[in-house]
């Protein structure tokens, strides 16, 4: 079986659903033990359940080759059996054929703002933002098929309890809690009239709400990254650069100094996990990997010395297929639709590199501020077909994804008997 037949099998675009209800349907199987530290797991019905799916061939997220046809026992949240014999179990799921495969991953998430206008997410009542337009879109994002979702930025500690305890339905989400900028940063979303924060002046409106930390030395990085990890942080995320969606710096802008970033990044470390920064340009990307980064998000002005230079240091790139089609997250600004126009202008070449150096890429989408755009998250990882078979781009939303998941150590939300 080579790679160009699988999605004959599983029609990535258009049969992206049923593939997804139907991987969904094994990994949802209780997710009681999957429940963060601390957490008190409520019982799900399925716990403990076995279900067999019937006559399936399986991608196994890193071969390109499917199995003949099988029989694959789950009980509760593990894989017991796979065998082309008949397996006796009450609950079974006729799979006629199709191909079972493991859930993707989206490795830039935003739970709490991917579907909700940007003026919403800094305005709205926050329990109305939170709890209820958040919840329905992570069940949503379940339903496609995504099992599990870095999340980027934003206060996703609340729905991540919530999903595990069985409360509400959604994916598994490796959190960042609060963005860390500086101020200026691609993350300092204030109001003109939060700034300039006085000695003693209480904090912002999208610091209150877990959105943004405005951090200005070394020794803020430190503790606005160590509040993110008393939260529940997976991984930290930093604002290592110029942003799109921010009109108050320019994209060529580099963010933070290398000081500030290792403060972030010694946090991390000692916590057994590590700093994702922002960033699209050369020097934004280098100042981030001299001060100990080990994942780049964005990056699609990238220039080739810098690719090599990820490549030579192991880093990840978790890289977004930013196109000027109908997939782009809305821009109020003009300022922010030019500086989308370069990013978009880089996005080749940036696939292009990270393929020609083997530089270790993830999938992420990063889909921002769009109810729409939520639906189309399957669609946009098929798009990776122009850079990509389609055995590599599920090999890369699955196995390789999981293994950025893992860079958390011993933090990491998933227990280690989940092996990717
Ligand atoms: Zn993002």
């Amino acid at each position: 079986m080579d790679a160009k037949s699988i999605p004959a099998k599983i029609g990535l675009a258009s049969g992206a659903l049923l593939l997804a209800v139907f991987c969904q349907v094994a990994l949802a199987q209780g997710d009681a033990d999957l429940a963060a530290p601390g957490a008190t797991p409520a019982p799900t019905p399925s716990v403990g359940r076995s279900t067999l799916f019937q006559n399936v061939r399986i991608f196994d997220g890193r071969s390109a080759a499917l199995s003949p046809p099988s029989n694959v026992l789950v009980k509760g949240n593990i894989i017991e059996r796979i065998s082309s014999e008949p397996i006796p179990v009450d609950s079974v799921i006729a799979g006629n054929g199709r191909t079972l495969m493991p859930g993707l991953i989206d490795a830039h998430w935003h739970a709490i703002m991917a579907s909700v206008p940007q003026l919403v997410v800094m305005t709205a009542d926050p329990n109305y933002l939170l709890q209820l337009l958040a919840a329905r879109q992570a069940a949503a994002t379940l339903m496609r098929g995504f099992t599990t979702v870095r999340d980027l930025g934003g206060p996703a500690f609340g729905l991540k309890r919530a999903i595990d305890e069985g409360v509400v339905v959604g994916p598994r989400i490796y959190p960042s809690g609060a963005f860390i900028s500086q101020t200026s940063g691609h993350g300092d979303g204030r109001f003109s009239f939060e700034v300039p924060r006085l000695p003693g002046k209480s904090l912002s409106y999208s610091e209150v709400v877990g959105l943004a930390a405005i951090a200005d030395s070394p020794d803020e990085v430190r503790l606005r990254a160590r509040e993110q990890l008393r939260a529940g942080a997976s991984q930290i995320r930093l604002m290592a650069g110029g942003g799109v969606a921010s009109p108050y710096n320019p994209i060529e802008s580099t963010q933070f100094t290398e000081p500030e970033i290792r403060a972030a990044v010694e946090a991390a470390e000692n916590w057994g996990t590590y700093v994702t920064v922002h960033g699209y340009t050369p020097r934004s990307i280098q100042q981030a990997i001299a001060a100990g980064v080990k994942c780049i998000d964005h990056g699609h002005l990238i220039d080739e010395p810098t690719a090599r230079l990820m490549a030579e240091k192991g880093m990840w790139w978790s890289l977004q297929p930013f196109l000027d089609d109908q997939d782009a997250n809305p821009l109020v600004n003009p300022v922010s639709q030019k500086k989308a126009l370069q990013v978009f202008a880089g996005t080749d070449n940036a696939y292009k590199l990270a393929r020609k150096y083997k530089i270790k890429t993830a999938f992420g989408t990063d889909i921002l501020f769009d109810a729409r755009l939520t639906t189309r998250q399957g669609v946009i990882l098929a798009k990776l077909v122009r850079w990509y078979t389609p055995a590599e781009l599920l090999k890369m939303a699955t196995a390789d994804n999981g293994e950025l998941m893992a860079l958390t150590g011993f933090i990491n939300p998933i227990p280690a008997s989940w092996a990717w």
